[in-house]
């Protein structure tokens, strides 16, 4: 069990240190034998070689893009491995907020002030997952800290969890604006479109293995869609739960998402935080969360 660990921290520490997207998709190998690799095939955690997959992403378009299904999603689930322990856990998750501090993949990279990775904790068992940071995340570094962050904080107290006691990032990391020359302005804010998305997904997907929290809750179709590698109606996507699959990493365990509204929507209709919540209790339904007292 301790080589399995050391091995799969080695994994991430190799990935963070990859600047080249070839060299991200073939960490886990001795160099003898990645070169004899496919350009079809990618590495996992497990140091296992599974199909690549490569969404078919148009550019500037954001709610039109077909998410097809991961090949990885029709193969055999990953069998259950030992978790990564709490420690390389948060080293490996600082490593990556690091590196996505320091990210320009996308054009994102040149107009945000501040990335914001995520945070929370490492041993969630939930983790929620938007489309990207608005105005004030852009400010602060921090994922949820606006209107929508506080209804989010109610919502997952509602559940009977706390802040701490979950995991809260986005899709992409930068702030997506429509004005990006007047990053000042309020109410600039905008959805990541499917380029941006697939420039930054890699980074949502490592969170995801690291934590590997036992739910993933998508908020938005934003997230939903690009998660679950579905571009069905978030209205169909609600209310079950979908078994995640990745494309660039493989989960050491089966973990479930669910897609629901995003908070900033529920500001827009409340009428619709009677279905957000049926949705959260599936999940606590599950983990057996009983809700906050009264
Ligand atoms: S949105 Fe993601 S890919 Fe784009 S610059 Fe920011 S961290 Fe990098």
């Amino acid at each position: 069990m301790a080589d399995s660990l050391r091995g799969l921290a080695g994994d991430f520490k190799r990935f963070l240190a990859a600047q080249e997207e070839d060299e991200l998709l073939d960490i886990s190998r001795p160099r003898e034998e990645q070169s004899v690799l496919s350009p079809d095939q990618v590495i996992t955690t497990a140091g296992v070689s599974v199909a690549k997959t490569t969404p078919k992403m148009a550019e500037n378009s954001t709610l039109t893009v077909e998410f097809p299904r991961a090949n990885v999603a029709s193969s055999t689930p990953a069998a259950e491995e030992p978790a990564m322990n709490k420690t390389d856990k948060t080293h490996a998750l600082e490593e990556l907020a690091q590196v996505i501090k320091t990210c320009t993949r996308c054009p994102l990279g040149a107009t945000r002030l501040n990335a914001v990775p995520g945070e929370g904790n490492v041993n969630a068992d939930v983790m929620f997952v938007g489309e990207g940071p608005g105005f004030d995340e852009d400010r602060q570094g921090r994922p949820f800290v606006g209107r929508a962050g506080q209804l989010l904080d109610k919502m997952i107290l509602a559940m009977g969890l706390a802040r701490e006691k979950v995991f809260i990032a986005n899709i992409a990391k930068c702030h997506p604006m429509t004005d990006p020359l007047h990053p000042e302005k309020h109410g600039n804010d905008r959805a990541p479109n499917a380029q941006e998305i697939a420039c930054c997904r890699k980074y949502i997907e490592q969170q995801i293995a690291i934590v590997c929290p036992k739910y993933v809750v998508a908020l938005g179709s934003v997230a939903a869609k690009a998660l679950i590698s579905d571009a069905s109606s978030l209205g169909a996507l609600r209310g079950k739960f979908h078994n995640l699959h990745l494309d660039s990493v493989e989960l050491p365990k089966p973990v479930q998402i669910l897609a629901t509204y995003h908070p900033a929507a529920l500001l827009r209709n409340p009428n619709w935080k009677k279905d957000a919540w049926k949705d959260l209790q599936m999940v606590m339904d599950q983990l057996g969360l009983k809700g906050a007292r009264k």
